[in-house]
């Protein structure tokens, strides 16, 4: 359970696999209230859905009325949901789904939110076309979907939007730069409007482009940026960081932000005034082979060590609580033999009998056996996976063989938040509890009180 940690940013929690969808088929029954449950049972229990397209982002408004107080959601279209300003893009923008290069793709196959790494097999998308009236009407769209968003107060941000030179097959760099631009011209017009937002920005591999596109917006210094805004799922160097720190952004870290040594070297020159923590479900899952997973082993490692020294301390008190009620009681037995043959010699009755009084004594009882160490045979990694050192919370089964209660093997949860917060701690060198209120304060301070 994590104190001082309620809210977490950049949860996909409109994609269909949190419904037991993948790739367009039913493999297992909706779990969606067993995730949010889960969630809420490691102590996050306000979640910042985000939209990335038309559809997921009028889905996460649709999973705020389900759960109301819990699921806050934003509205934008993703650098790789972008393809839609393009001539050549012929599907209707409000009926596009998340990450899909061309009309050819199956719909079906392609409604997951976008993966969070880079595909190097798929080919670039063509330098794309953009078609200004369509981008007009895409806008406007936006914008009447931003200002209906019900329920009320359930849409805290915009965006999800920026740029992404990673992912360059979704969408090419010139239309994601032209959509980036105009939704950031969105931002300003609403904000004159008298509705101000913060926004939750994607920034890959395009920091330059990135930072131009900002400061062409609201100034050098983003001294018209109505509301500030979080950098989330941040993979840059730590001369970025500082720059977007220093431009008065916050920076959001996931388990794609902590893979490398040189990314958790950038986590732990992010401020924790600046900090925002996610998880980026279902992507962007901490893993055995990744750089972070490290600082969740030494947690592991000493909290076995600590259970070992409790259990050895509790073993000695109880042993030595047992010799001290054997010698109490061996102590009463030689009184109470001495008392009787003092008696017996009063009374004449000479010698008196060994039997009797000895043999009626109980025998002291054995101390308590020691129950073997369980946990223990994980450490000694003969032939066991590096994995298990470190325990799930949950259960966790494959897809294939879901069970009420138990999460699904590589679909990455909002309560992993757990495993954020304690790597992000780790290599900060400071408490899980200051991370978590760190990231609490900021996320409140840019999204409001939630
Ligand atoms: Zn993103």
């Amino acid at each position: 359970m994590l104190t001082g940690l309620h809210t977490q940013i950049g949860i996909n929690l409109a994609d269909p696999i949190f419904r037991g969808r993948y790739h367009g088929k039913q493999r297992h029954p909706d779990d969606l209230v067993g995730v949010i449950q889960r969630s809420r049972d490691v102590g996050c229990t306000k979640l910042i859905v985000t939209g990335s397209s038309f559809k997921s982002s009028r889905d996460a408004l649709q999973l705020a009325e389900l759960f109301p107080s819990t699921v806050f959601t934003t509205a934008g279209i993703h650098p790789c949901s972008s393809a839609i300003f393009e001539a050549r893009h012929t599907r209707h923008h409000e009926e596009d789904i998340d990450g899909e290069a061309d009309d050819t793709a199956g719909g079906e196959a392609a409604e997951h939110t976008p993966a969070c790494g880079p595909d190097p097999t798929k080919p670039h998308a063509e330098d794309g076309h953009v078609d200004l009236a369509k981008s007009a009407k895409i806008m406007e769209d936006l914008r009447t979907l931003i200002e209906t968003a019900a329920p009320e107060n359930a849409l805290v941000a915009l965006g999800e939007m920026g740029l992404d030179y990673d992912r360059l097959h979704y969408c090419s760099a010139s239309t994601q730069r032209h959509a980036f631009a105009a939704q950031l011209a969105l931002v300003s017009s609403l904000a004159d409007a008298g509705k101000p937002f913060p926004l939750f920005l994607h920034s890959r591999a395009c920091h330059a482009d990135f930072v131009q596109a900002l400061k062409d917006q609201f100034g050098p210094t983003l001294e018209t940026l109505p509301r500030g805004a979080v950098v989330h799922s941040f993979t840059g160097t730590i001369a970025e960081a500082e720059e977007l720190m220093d431009l008065g952004l916050y920076l959001g870290v996931n388990g794609c932000s902590l893979k490398t040594v040189e990314n958790c070297e950038v986590v732990r020159a992010i401020r924790l005034d600046r900090l925002m923590i996610e998880t980026d479900g279902p992507w962007c899952e901490v893993r055995p082979t990744h750089e972070g997973w490290k600082y969740l082993v030494t947690v592991a490692e000493e909290a076995r060590a600590r259970a070992l020294a409790q259990e050895e301390a509790q073993k000695a008190a109880e042993k030595a609580e047992w010799e001290a009620k054997k010698a109490a009681e061996r102590a009463e037995r030689a009184e109470r033999e001495a008392a009787e043959k003092a008696a017996k010699e009063a009374a004449g009755e000479g010698e008196p009998s060994t039997d009797g009084a000895v043999a009626s004594t109980p025998r002291p009882p054995r101390p308590p056996r020691q129950k073997k160490q369980q946990n223990n045979s994980n450490n000694n990694n003969n032939g066991k996976k590096k994995e298990s050192v470190v325990p799930d919370r949950f259960k966790v089964v494959k897809k294939e063989k879901w069970e009420e209660g138990a999460m699904v093997k590589g679909r990455n949860e909002p309560c992993t938040i757990e495993r954020i917060a304690t790597i992000v701690a780790g290599i900060k060198g400071v408490t899980v509890e200051d991370v978590c209120e760190a990231a609490w304060a900021n996320t409140e301070r840019v999204f409001g009180k939630l």
